[in-house]
């Protein structure tokens, strides 16, 4: 398929802010995609080169593009760095450049998607000497056969930031449109459809079943093109991540149980982080909750897994929590957070920061799919199959009650062990990867704090310049967009020993820049902070309509990702609660 029919597609789509028109451009798209291709285009709709589970990335530097632009058009360096402070955007500065194109090619091609993707996708495996120059190329030879908006579009995708705003659910909901046997009319006046809802939630669930297990749209858009009976047969494969399964909160354990039915499982909430743990074909692959592999910097958790846990196969749920081997005390997040990104003298930080693993779900046990069994009877094989050792791997402590005081009792004594509070599930709830979801509700004795994005910042003047200081942040909405709520800059220290530190935070911001002018400086969306907060107030200043009041940083949460950020919809429903308390 021509690039420039998918090119067709993003300015559509970009027009609109309704999801059901774009659900309607996308799914017209699968329908005349070939099949070799669907995979391809699944993809780059949303800016992608990797399947969900897959971390790859395509990690090109702004100037790099800047390069490719030069070599693809013939114009200047100079020319092309002015544009960029002008247009602050690099895509439409390809646009323009690609216009405005002095470099004659004499054997200009179509490009097609294929051509595009395996470019793209080469620039993400190139490392090494002379890798800058290979880049480059691959880069500019697409940009010499492209047209203006075609390049526009190929630049955004090269730098991760493609700006369609398509989420997940939209993607899901168009392979139901393209490709499922129900009849959907849609009106495009109106934006709105006429369906059978009953048959169209049945649909949609059958994708989102397939998606769950296998986390690839690629793999469930093929499967879609076959059929419902081929959609069944996705299933989980060890070794490959699953999204994992996320909480609601309560303020009470009444709401709590109202929540959730009595009996409940209560358990303690460890303050730590989650790790998914797959052992298949005699490996141990460790993944954070974004699904980011960290085998590597976990040695002695691949060891406990190995020697504690009985069984071939498996996929487990748990919380890796720090302690101290001296005083025995159990840590909180911050002490342990290094341990996610270090890359070198691993043992010697292994042993300085020990963690235990509190197991407390199973997924997929010796060949079965367990997502849809009771969490009792996933609880029952995780208690026949891990053999309990303290500081090493124990199974996270629990009670069965339906009584309020048995319950209170239970949080308190989690309290005073110094963990966040407790966990209430569902007795009979199935696990539902990537959603949060009400068979689970967390009742916390801490402060409510949110995860945020940094999306740009202010570099710092005076003894702070050199360090960037103030940092905008945002939440992010269901199409995927990051929209700003506040700047924060309180909490952040100036001494690296005192913990996460200026000089810390501009040294991982660095190699994300996009653009700067003047003081401000704007980055990939990569870094996600855990910010504290008095009170969340509406605002006209920033693109979300909220602001916070007194926002401060509380640490930096390697684990997560910026689609794990905190959602615009739980921004509203704090607001709300808030406004009621
Ligand atoms: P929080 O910041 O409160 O941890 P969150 O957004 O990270 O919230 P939630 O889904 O709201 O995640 O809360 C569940 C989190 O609590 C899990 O992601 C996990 O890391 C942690 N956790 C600790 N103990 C448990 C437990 N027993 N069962 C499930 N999750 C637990």
């Amino acid at each position: 398929m021509d690039y420039k029919t998918l090119v067709e597609v993003y300015e559509e789509i970009e027009k609109t802010s309704k999801r059901l028109a774009k659900t309607y451009f996308i799914s017209n798209l699968l329908k005349k995609t070939p099949v070799n291709d669907l995979q391809r285009i699944i993809l780059l709709l949303r800016g992608k080169l990797f399947p969900e589970w897959d971390k790859s990335k395509i990690g090109v530097a702004g100037r790099l593009v800047l390069k490719s632009i030069a070599a693809a058009s013939g114009a200047h360096n100079t020319e092309i760095e002015n544009l960029w402070r002008e247009l602050g955007d690099l895509g439409l500065v390809a646009e323009k450049v690609i216009q405005n194109k002095t470099q004659i090619t004499l054997f200009q091609k179509n490009l097609t998607v294929e051509k595009v993707f395996s470019n793209l996708q080469k620039i993400a495996t190139i490392e090494g000497m002379g890798s800058v120059d290979r880049k480059t190329k691959l880069i500019s030879e697409l940009l010499s056969n492209a047209t203006p908006k075609e390049a526009k579009y190929i630049v955004r995708t090269v730098l991760e930031d493609l700006r369609v705003g398509i989420g997940s659910s939209t993607m899901r909901d168009a392979i139901v449109w393209a490709f499922l046997p129900i009849d959907i009319n849609f009106d495009s006046e109106k934006i709105s459809i006429d369906v059978d809802r009953e048959e169209y939630n049945k649909m949609v669930e059958i994708i989102q079943s397939a998606l769950d297990k296998s986390n690839d749209f690629g793999v469930v858009v093929r499967a879609a093109t076959v059929g419902i009976s081929e959609l069944e047969k996705v299933t989980i494969i060890p070794g490959n991540p699953i999204k994992v399964m996320l909480a609601q909160k309560e303020n009470n354990i009444d709401d709590a149980f109202k929540r959730v039915g009595t009996p409940a499982v209560i358990e303690f909430k460890y303050d730590g982080f989650r790790m998914q743990i797959h052992k298949f074909q005699d490996q141990i692959k460790i993944f954070t909750r974004r699904l980011e592999e960290v085998t590597k910097q976990f040695p002695e958790v691949v060891k406990y897994v190995q020697e504690n846990i009985g069984a071939e196969e498996f996929i487990i749920d748990c919380e890796a929590v720090g302690y101290d081997s001296k005083t025995e005390k159990y840590l909180v997040f911050q002490h342990i957070s290094q341990r996610i990104r270090r890359k070198y003298d691993i043992e010697q930080l292994a042993q300085k920061l020990p963690v235990e693993i509190n197991v407390f779900d199973i997924l997929f046990y010796n060949g079965e799919n367990l997502l849809k069994r009771a969490f009792k009877d996933r609880r029952v094989i995780l208690e026949k199959i891990v053999k309990e050792k303290k500081f090493e791997i124990i199974l996270s402590h629990k009670l069965i009650t339906s009584s309020k005081e048995e319950a209170m009792k239970f949080y308190d004594e989690s309290v005073r062990k110094g963990n966040e509070g407790i966990m209430v599930k569902n007795i009979e709830g199935i696990y539902k990867p990537g959603s949060r979801v009400g068979t689970w509700i967390k009742v916390k004795s801490t402060m409510d704090t949110l995860d945020l994005v940094i999306v740009s910042a202010e570099w710092g003047e005076g003894k702070r310049s050199g360090w960037f200081t103030s940092f905008t942040l945002a939440c992010i909405d269901d199409d995927g967009n990051l929209l700003e709520i506040g700047k924060v800059g309180t909490g952040v220290k100036e001494k690296a020993e005192e913990g996460l530190s200026f000089g810390e935070l501009t040294e991982l911001l660095k190699p994300l820049i996009k653009t700067e002018k003047g003081r401000e400086v704007t980055f990939k969306p990569e870094i996600v902070l855990e910010i504290q907060f008095e009170e969340i107030q509406k605002s006209p200043t920033y693109s979300s309509g909220y602001a916070l009041r007194f926002p401060r940083v509380k640490t930096l949460r390697e684990d997560r990702s910026p689609e794990d950020a905190c959602t615009l919809d739980r921004i509203k429903e704090e607001f709300e609660a808030q406004k009621k308390s």
